[in-house]
């Protein structure tokens, strides 16, 4: 399995979830089968007024209906599994210690270990991930070969501490090859100049927590300067061609060609080796 993550620094609302959907529609032009997981999400019960409309899935869950945006967008059918939330996470952590309801019989996994964040919830995030990303998505009924997972809010948050630290985990389970980040981060232009001072902090911050961004995509409201992205591969330590530009568009459907336009195909297929993907799919 291959992993992409989807993380998002300086602001939230910065395109995250068009970004990840966009670069799994890209993935699917190779033939590839994509798994696509949201954003943790703290909620048990959706409040339409906090949330949104809620989006209700195939198999009755009740989900975000970010998860209604994945589906048109990747065509694919997702299951109320798919929908991770942190709530789920603790709460299958105590069920293995207790069974949940009172007076019946304690389940005792555990067995009197302390139970700890790291590293039992940050391990059940990383069996969950891995176990829902097999789960067929469409009619041919077989397992999908890339996960997008989008990491909720932004890389700093106290809130997404076990989920990032998670996945810095799962980049090593993962193993070398089958892990890619892509960072979102934001450009703002103060007086006609393009400022990278945030990105800069966005990914010294993404470092400090141990996760290792391969492309970072930039927000921009202008096309970046050639200046401003030497600058940020600079900064950041990355080549100037995984810095990918992302500007403001009218309708967020062109953003797979934006993307494709800048090669991410050939830098996604290069650090996850997806040709070798694609050959054994064919020879299988
Ligand atoms: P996040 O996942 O970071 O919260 P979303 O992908 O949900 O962000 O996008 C937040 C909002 O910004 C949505 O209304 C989306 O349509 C809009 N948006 C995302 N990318 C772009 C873009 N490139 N140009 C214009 N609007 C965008």
């Amino acid at each position: 399995m291959k992993y992409v993550l989807v993380s998002g620094g300086v602001i939230s609302g910065i395109g995250k979830g068009v970004i990840a959907s966009s670069t799994g529609l890209l993935l699917q032009t190779m033939g590839l089968k994509i798994c696509r997981l949201p954003p943790w999400l703290v909620t048990f019960t959706k409040a339409d007024i906090a949330h949104g409309e809620c989006f209700v899935l195939d198999d009755g869950g009740e989900v975000d209906l970010d998860l209604g945006n994945y589906e048109r967008y990747m065509n694919i059918t997702l299951t109320r599994e798919h929908n991770i939330t942190t709530g789920k996470i603790y709460q299958h952590v105590i069920n293995r210690e207790a069974s949940g309801l009172l007076g019946t019989r304690r389940k005792g996994e555990y067995l009197g270990k302390t139970v700890q964040v790291v590293p039992h919830i940050t391990d059940a995030i990383q069996d969950w991930i891995q176990r829902v990303a097999r789960i067929p998505i469409d009619d041919t009924g077989e397992e999908p070969e890339v996960c997008i997972i989008e990491l909720g809010g932004t890389v700093g948050d106290i809130e997404s501490a076990p989920f990032i630290e998670a996945m810095r985990q799962l980049r090593r389970r993962a193993g070398k090859g089958n892990f890619l980040q892509i960072h979102v981060s934001l450009i703002p232009v103060i007086n006609g100049e393009q400022k990278t001072k945030p990105t800069q902090a966005a990914i010294r911050e993404a470092r400090s927590s141990g996760l290792a961004p391969d492309l970072i995509a930039c927000r921009c409201s202008e096309a970046l300067t050639t200046g401003t992205i030497n600058k940020i591969a600079m900064f950041c330590q990355v080549e100037p061609e995984d810095v990918v530009q992302v500007v403001d568009v009218r309708l967020t459907y062109r953003v797979p060609l934006l993307l494709e336009n800048q090669r991410l195909l050939s830098l996604l297929s290069s650090i996850l080796q997806l040709d070798q993907v694609v050959i054994s799919q064919q020879l299988s």
